[in-house]
């Protein structure tokens, strides 16, 4: 395979578990010769105690892979939401390998959720803050080192085909992957003049650890097995099958390479054509 990001350094946030999209892009951006910061929240909150992060050990094991292919990568605990943690994540790259080109915003999830009239405000604040301030905050302490460098860079944002259309039960992680699109735009006007840009990848329904609570939810409520809500989903998708974060990767690669370098502000359906508007 062509070495497209021969030697650059990419920082893949939320990447830890196993059958997630960041694993995806983190594994398919080392095969293109990028080196890896691979970050991820590393702990559970209990109060949400059906919220599953990534945890340490998976972060070792996306490291072990990466090095398998003669790639470097150093593993960070990082709550995105916490702006002295993501300092801490941008100076620890930035002293290890020296450089940044490529930051992949891709953290993501929510915690409690449900009809509007029942969502508590703290689940309401933690779902717009892992979506939309933890992209906001690792963007702005990324994009000064990769102006001071002076060698241009990406910066790609895991938004959602609910960034674009509203689902009942998710107005908290809608609101947040709507301004995610809105944040991706404003930045790309703001860095565009030194060689960054800046887009968001919108994907549809892929089989995650994070699905498995929407199936639950569709499941619990129309009293439906996992097979039935997985063929409710299948229906929606004119490609007929479920997405894979391989799907995803594929087009962060591009955006991350030379050849995505003229396209910068746009968030991209990557959904097997499932309708947004
Ligand atoms: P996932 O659970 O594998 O990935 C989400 C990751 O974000 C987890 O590793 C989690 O630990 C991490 N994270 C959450 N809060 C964090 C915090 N405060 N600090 C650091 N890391 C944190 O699930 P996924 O489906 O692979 O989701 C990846 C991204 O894709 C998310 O942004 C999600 O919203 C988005 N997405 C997923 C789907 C889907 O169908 N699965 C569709 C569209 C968009």
């Amino acid at each position: 395979m062509a070495q497209r990001l021969e030697d650059k350094v990419a920082i893949v946030t939320g990447c830890a578990r196993e059958r997630g999209i960041g694993r995806a892009i983190a594994m398919r951006l080392a095969r293109e010769g990028a080196h890896i910061v691979a970050a991820d929240y590393c702990r559970s909150i209990s109060e949400y105690p059906d919220a599953k992060f990534g945890q340490a050990a998976e972060l070792e094991d996306v490291v072990a892979n990466v090095r398998k292919l003669g790639r470097r990568a150093i593993a960070v605990k990082v709550d995105v939401t916490d702006e002295s943690e993501v300092s801490a994540m941008v100076e620890a790259a930035a002293k290890e390998f020296g450089r940044l080109d490529i930051l992949c915003n891709n953290a993501g999830g929510g915690v409690g959720g449900g009809p509007v009239m029942q969502q508590t405000l703290d689940s309401w604040n933690r779902t717009v803050s892992i979506n939309l301030t933890g992209t906001f905050l690792c963007s702005k302490h990324v994009a000064p080192k990769m102006i001071a460098a002076g060698n241009g860079g990406r910066i790609i944002n895991t938004a959602s085909i609910a960034g674009k259309r509203g689902g009942p039960g998710m107005a908290a992680y809608c609101a947040a992957k709507h301004g995610v699109i809105g944040l991706t735009r404003s930045l790309a006007l703001e860095l565009g003049q030194f060689g960054i840009t800046v887009n968001a990848v919108c994907p549809g329904f892929v089989e995650t650890q994070l699905f498995e609570g929407l199936i639950n939810m569709v499941g619990a409520t129309r009293n439906l097995n996992r097979e039935e809500v997985l063929k409710t989903f299948v229906a929606q998708v004119p490609m007929g099958r479920m997405e894979s974060g391989d799907d995803v990767a594929d087009v962060v690669a591009f955006l991350a390479s030379k050849d995505g370098g003229y396209m910068t502000g746009q968030a991209l359906n990557i959904c097997g054509g499932v309708e947004t508007h």
